[in-house]
């Protein structure tokens, strides 16, 4: 019987592993399809407070994973697939093997929307991508495109600009959603291009199956064009990582899970932080502080065990 399941190495699961390993519960870590969240794939973050310079999203998730290791949390390479209800304890079915738990933390965030175009998921790789960070740099001296206004696709558009000879930013409407500072900033660099009040419909590829061009349209006139790029970056925004809980956990209508009193979810024993209950805030710093929270009020649900 575990004493702790966490769910997720993203900024809330791994500050809930610093605090209940350090609330000597000896936390199992399950980090997932998606290791260290969202900042594993981001560059530099500049609002973690801290960190005057910024820091590296990815070096920001090393160093608290090897702060929760230092007081003894353990991190396993699994996924969570189902969870069951027990008399006083969990069921949590990882990798097909089911597993007693007292407690479980579910911090697994929030993973990249896409389109929902035809091809799509044979694309990815082949010139579609939703992580900047991870494949801008395959994509030197040629246009790409960015497809969405918020700060994600800001963030990408400007990253993506140290590489690509031109970035076009498309955007369903004529004024971005992101921060002002951060839409400042892509539209005043030169590289970057914005393709106002447009949507994609059609991914055109190559000979070899390699993005050759997106074909978009005007949502005012209708009027379809083909953008000639070698590579379309989706950043549209998220859905929670939430699928094995699906009928097990009260969730919103876009599958975000439900608190009530602080961390808890309707199921005792089941606490939830992060990204994959917060749609509001969305920040790694929230996302650490309910990561957190949801340590502090599993260690306490554990008190009545104890004897
Ligand atoms: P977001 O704020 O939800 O923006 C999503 C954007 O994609 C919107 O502009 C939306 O258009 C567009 N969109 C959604 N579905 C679409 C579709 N099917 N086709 C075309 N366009 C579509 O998501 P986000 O940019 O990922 O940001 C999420 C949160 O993370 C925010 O709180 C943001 O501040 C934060 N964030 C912060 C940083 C940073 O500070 N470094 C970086 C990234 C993200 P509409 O505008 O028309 O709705």
């Amino acid at each position: 019987m575990e004493k702790v399941i966490i769910v997720g190495t993203g900024c809330a699961g791994l500050t809930a592993a610093i605090y209940a390993a350090r609330a000597n519960l000896s936390p199992l870590v399950l980090e997932g399809h998606e290791p260290g969240g969202q900042l594993s794939t981001t560059t530099l973050v500049e609002n973690f407070p801290g960190f005057p310079e910024g820091i590296n999203g990815p070096e920001l998730i090393m160093a608290m994973k090897s702060q929760a290791e230092r007081f003894g949390a353990r991190f396993s390479y699994e996924a969570v697939e189902d969870l069951e209800k027990a008399d006083g304890f969990l069921r949590v079915k990882i990798d097909g093997k089911w597993q007693d738990t007292r407690t479980l933390i579910i911090a697994s965030g929030a993973s990249a929307k896409w389109l929902g175009l035809p091809h799509e998921k044979t694309l990815v790789g082949h010139g579609l991508t939703s992580c900047a960070t991870c494949d801008g740099a395959f994509y030197r001296n040629v246009p790409v495109a960015v497809v969405g206004g918020g700060d994600s696709a800001a963030e990408e558009a400007t990253f993506l600009t140290r590489f690509a000879s031109k970035v076009h930013l498309i955007h369903r409407r004529d004024t971005l959603r992101a921060s002002k500072i951060m839409a400042d900033r892509a539209l005043a660099n030169p590289k970057i291009e914005p393709v106002w009040n447009t949507a994609p419909v059609e991914y055109l590829t190559d000979g070899e199956g390699e993005m050759r061009a997106l074909k978009i349209k005007d949502v005012n006139t209708g009027a379809e064009r083909e953008l000639e790029v070698k590579c379309v970056f989706v950043a549209i925004g998220h859905t929670p990582n939430t699928a094995p809980f699906k009928g097990k956990l009260d969730m919103d209508e876009n599958g975000y899970l439900l608190q009530r009193e602080g961390t808890k979810t309707n199921l005792p024993g089941v606490f939830a932080a992060g990204d994959v209950a917060d749609h509001v805030y969305r920040q790694a710093v929230t996302a650490a502080g309910q990561g957190c929270a949801a340590a502090l009020d599993a260690e306490k649900y554990l008190a009545q065990f104890e004897h």
